[in-house]
C-alpha cells in the first residue's frame, strides 16, 4: 500500500496521522483515495454529527430545493417530447433558423440534464431545463 512521506489528516475523520501510515489509526480510512471515496466519507460524518432536529431540517429543505424546478420541467419534458414533430414541421416550413436553433438549445439542455442527473446537481439540471425552454422560445 501506498503511504504519504508526511503527516497526514484523516478525509474522513479527521485525525492527524504519522507519516508512512497507509490508513487512519482512528477510522482505518486509508491514505489515499479517490475522491468520490472521500466525498462519500466526508457526507457519512456529516449526517452522524448533525443532530436529528438539523438534519430534519435539512430533508424538508432539500425538497423546498428541487419544488423550485417546477414548474419548468413540465414544460421542458413537454417541449423534449413534441422537439421531433415541431423540428419537421419548422424544417417543412423552411424555418431553418428557428429549427436549427431548436436543434440546437434542446439538445444541449437534454445533454445537461443527462449530465446533472449522473453529477445529481440540481443547478446543473436547471440549466438545462432553461436551455430547452430557451430553444423552445426562439422557436415560438
Ligand atoms: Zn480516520
Amino acid at each position: 500500500m501506498k503511504t504519504p512521506s508526511y503527516d497526514w489528516r484523516c478525509h474522513s475523520c479527521g485525525e492527524t496521522n504519522a507519516a508512512g501510515t497507509g490508513r487512519c489509526t482512528s477510522c482505518g480510512f486509508p491514505a489515499f483515495a479517490p475522491g468520490r471515496k472521500i466525498v462519500a466519507a466526508v457526507r457519512e460524518r456529516e449526517s452522524t454529527d448533525a443532530t436529528a432536529p438539523v438534519s430534519a431540517t435539512h430533508a424538508s429543505q432539500d425538497d423546498l430545493d428541487w419544488a423550485f424546478l417546477f414548474p419548468e420541467v413540465i414544460f421542458a419534458v413537454a417541449v423534449i417530447l413534441a422537439f421531433p414533430f415541431w423540428f419537421l414541421s419548422l424544417l417543412h416550413e423552411a424555418s431553418y433558423r428557428s429549427a436549427l436553433a431548436l436543434a440546437l438549445l434542446v439538445s444541449s439542455g437534454v445533454g445537461l440534464g443527462w449530465w446533472a442527473w449522473r453529477i445529481e446537481n440540481k443547478w446543473v439540471l436547471y440549466a438545462g431545463i432553461v436551455l430547452v425552454l430557451l430553444g423552445a422560445a426562439v422557436a415560438i
